[in-house]
Parts: C-alpha cells; sequence; structure tokens
C-alpha cells in the first residue's frame, strides 16, 4: 500500500467513523495495550452520548490515576485528569460549583474503590448527582499488576504469588448499600447493553454507579492462564447471566464462577443538593439562595 493510499483511508475512516469526533486525534496513538477492554468502554460511551442528545458543553468528565485514569484525556469533552483516588472529590467540586454540569467521573477498580473507597461511598451516601463508571480489570494496570481491592480469591498478582487470598469487593453492593440510586454491572462483550446503560446513567439524578468488567490481558489474563482479550470475550460470553433486578448483596464475583451481569437498581431519592435547598429553604426563607441544582 503506497503511502497516498495509506492516508487517504486514514482520512476515509476519519470521516466515517462515529467515535472519532469524541476523540482528541492529536492525542492517537493511545498507550493502551493491544486488546485492553477501556477502548471499547469509550466507544460505548461515544455511542450513550450520540443517543442521549446531550449538548457536550454541558458534559464534563473526571478521571482518576491508572490506565483507566487516560479517558479524560483522550475525550474531546471539558475534561480533567486528577489525582490519584481524588476523581470523585473532584467531580463533587466541579458539580456544586456549576450544577448544569453532567459530571461524569470515569476510573479504574484500583483508583476508585482502593485510595478513592471512602469518596465512593460518601458520594453515594449523600446521593451527589454523578455518573460514575468503573472498569473493574481486577488488577493495578498500569503499575504493574498489584492485588486490588477487587482481585478475586485465588487470583495471581504480581503481589499475590501464590494467590490472592484477600475477599474482594463486590461493587454494586458496596454502591448500593452506600446509597446509590442506579447500579449495574456488564463486561466488555455487552456493549449495546452498556451503552445502553449509560444513557439511563446520563439521565438520572443523583449517584449512579455503572462497572464494566475489562481484560487488562498484560498483566491480569496473562498471570491467570486467561489467554488474550479474544479469550477474555469468550469467557464472558460463556460465563455471563444477565439477571435484571437481581439482590446485589448476590452478584459476588469468584475466579471461575459465572459473572451476574445487568441493571440491579434503578430508584429515585432525593440528591444532595436537592435535600439541601429544602432544608436551608425552609431555615433561612428568602436569604438563602439556593445551590442552583436541580
Ligand atoms: Fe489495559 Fe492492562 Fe495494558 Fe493497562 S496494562 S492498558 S489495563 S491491558
Amino acid at each position: 500500500m503506497t503511502t497516498n493510499t495509506a492516508e487517504k483511508l486514514l482520512r476515509d475512516i476519519d470521516t466515517v467513523n462515529p467515535v472519532m469526533p469524541y476523540l482528541r486525534q492529536e492525542r492517537i496513538p493511545h498507550i493502551w495495550c493491544p486488546s485492553c477492554g477501556i477502548g471499547t468502554t469509550v466507544n460505548c460511551f461515544t455511542r450513550a452520548l450520540t443517543e442521549s442528545g446531550m449538548d457536550l458543553d454541558q458534559i464534563a468528565v473526571v478521571s482518576g490515576i491508572g490506565c483507566t485514569g487516560r479517558v479524560a484525556g483522550y475525550l474531546n469533552l471539558d475534561s480533567f485528569h486528577t489525582t490519584h483516588g481524588r476523581a470523585i472529590p473532584f467531580a463533587t467540586g466541579l458539580k456544586l460549583a456549576n450544577p448544569k454540569l453532567k459530571v461524569v467521573v470515569y476510573s479504574g477498580d484500583g483508583d476508585l474503590t482502593a485510595i478513592g473507597g471512602n469518596h465512593f461511598m460518601h458520594a453515594a451516601r449523600r446521593n451527589m448527582d454523578l455518573m460514575v463508571v468503573c472498569v473493574n480489570n481486577f488488577t493495578y494496570g498500569m503499575t504493574g499488576g498489584q492485588v486490588a481491592p477487587t482481585t478475586p480469591v485465588g487470583a495471581i498478582a504480581s503481589t499475590s504469588p501464590y494467590g490472592c487470598f484477600e475477599h474482594p469487593f463486590n461493587l454494586p453492593f458496596l454502591a448500593e448499600s452506600s446509597g446509590a440510586v442506579y447500579v449495574a454491572r456488564w463486561t466488555s462483550f455487552h456493549v449495546r447493553h452498556i451503552a445502553h446503560s449509560m444513557v439511563e446513567a446520563i439521565q438520572k439524578k443523583g449517584f449512579s454507579f455503572i462497572e464494566i468488567l475489562a481484560p487488562c490481558p498484560t498483566l491480569y489474563q496473562r498471570r491467570n492462564k486467561m489467554g488474550d482479550g479474544l479469550e477474555t470475550m469468550k469467557f464472558y460470553k460463556q460465563r455471563s447471566i444477565i439477571k435484571n433486578g437481581a439482590r446485589t448483596h448476590e452478584v459476588d464475583i469468584n475466579l471461575q464462577g459465572e459473572i451476574v451481569v445487568g441493571k440491579f437498581v434503578d430508584i429515585e431519592r432525593p440528591t444532595l443538593q436537592q435535600t439541601m435547598d429544602q432544608q436551608l429553604r425552609q431555615k433561612l426563607r428568602d436569604q438563602y439562595a439556593g445551590t442552583g441544582g436541580a
């Protein structure tokens, strides 16, 4: 193929690929390994943005540190790549300062539920109006594949060469019991379901949480002899069982068992800003200006 042909092909891809307008193309190529699952989730997110019809100027994306943390930098939106574990407090500040924004937190399992675990619980408890996407690959990818709070018992990691002996978080249960109003789990095999859940979460008021199981072939799959990304897709397809409305305390994940996916929680309760407005208006009446949140 001549260079001109390759350039033409790339130009054509630019014009027909619906994901490209959502990406900062000057940042491409990205850092993700071949068959890493993170890019698939970004594809779903861009589809959800298109389907939701949201004004892109009213969306902000906040990521923490790690391989998934790079998502914010690749999206052609107002986005912020913050410090480790602090995506949720940063996003909370953003939402309180500009209540019209739809603020999306997009991070990995280590960032969100280890160093950021306390922020995760308290934002859900307050019902902070945030959409939180957690790409869960059961390990710390960027730093070398250490045990994470999500690593299944028995799984090999760089810090558990004889198998992890810590019980992992069941993230949907953690989210629901902390107070989330929307909770779903999918794998990166379930691309249409992910995009649909993202549309719902974008439109939801309150703390929405979507967990997406995605392969880290370089560190997790390789060490656990689970094959490459394609093998993992087959694994997800075979092991996943869709149970919408499943009780979150029954959706634990183990190394080789079934993976329960679906929309588990979709309820209504007042957001932090709604509760604050209602209470302070009662006490302070016209002295209170309001948060500006709906
Ligand atoms: Fe993806 Fe793992 Fe590579 Fe990070 S190390 S980019 S999570 S495959």
